[in-house]
């Protein structure tokens, strides 16, 4: 497959690179292109052959739109494969759990809005209630599926939607693996005001560099 050749945009570059650097604790300059985290990916294939060295060529050459519109965010595994492999320990799983936030807070459309929704059901369950509380995060997740399928007039995949999760869900039972009681955990309020805090932090930032 031919390298793809990336424009440097020193606008956004910089304050792209640094967020994502900021957000995931990871370095991302120290990145060489050696792609030895790419070799070992095991989603590649399904993403197109869209690799961590090449998402993270994207973000350090300020390639915004495409940082947020390709499948490795929404479809990285976690497996740390790449961070295992990587003579700089860069962390790309990390790198995919800021972007998918990030992509989430502009409001870009995702290329698996299915995975977009489960993780935002995840975060909204775990941020109101300090845990994913399971009836709560299916309810959610499913709904999102729903409207999405409803608004493209695609009745068929709904469908299949609801006959695999009732599927999935009956296995689960059997192996008395689903929690249908509400569960909280001690520390929500302490979580919840965490996530606050940042939210503020976040604004306050984005109104000093609008006033810059
Ligand atoms: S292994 Fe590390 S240094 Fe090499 S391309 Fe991947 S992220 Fe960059
Ligand atoms: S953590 Fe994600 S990006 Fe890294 S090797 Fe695994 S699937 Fe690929």
């Amino acid at each position: 497959m031919p390298k793809p050749t990336y424009q440097f945009r020193p606008v956004t570059a910089k304050n792209l690179a640094q967020e994502v650097m900021k957000r995931s604790g990871q370095n991302l300059t120290a990145c060489y292109q050696c792609r030895r985290c790419a070799a070992g990916c095991p989603v590649a294939e399904e993403t197109g052959y869209m690799t961590p060295d090449r998402l993270i060529r994207m973000i350090v050459t300020g390639d915004r739109r495409g940082v947020f519109n390709n499948k490795l965010v929404w479809q990285c595994v976690s497996c740390l494969t790449c961070g295992e492999r990587c003579p700089n320990d860069i962390k790309t799983a990390k790198i995919n759990d800021v972007l998918k936030q990030m992509a989430r807070e502009a409001r870009e459309k995702p290329q698996t809005p299915k995975v977009a929704y489960f993780h935002d059901a995840f975060t909204t369950s775990a941020i109101r209630w300090g845990r994913v509380n399971e009836p709560e995060f299916m309810s959610f997740y499913e709904l999102k599926n729903f409207i999405n399928d409803a608004s493209e007039k695609n009745l068929k995949a709904f469908l299949k939607e609801i006959r695999q999760q009732v599927e999935f869900g009956a296995a689960m039972a059997k192996l008395r693996r689903l929690h249908f009681g509400f569960e909280t955990s001690q520390g929500r309020r302490e979580i919840r005001r965490l996530v606050k805090k940042h939210r503020q932090a976040k604004k306050r930032k984005v109104e000093v560099n609008e006033k810059c």
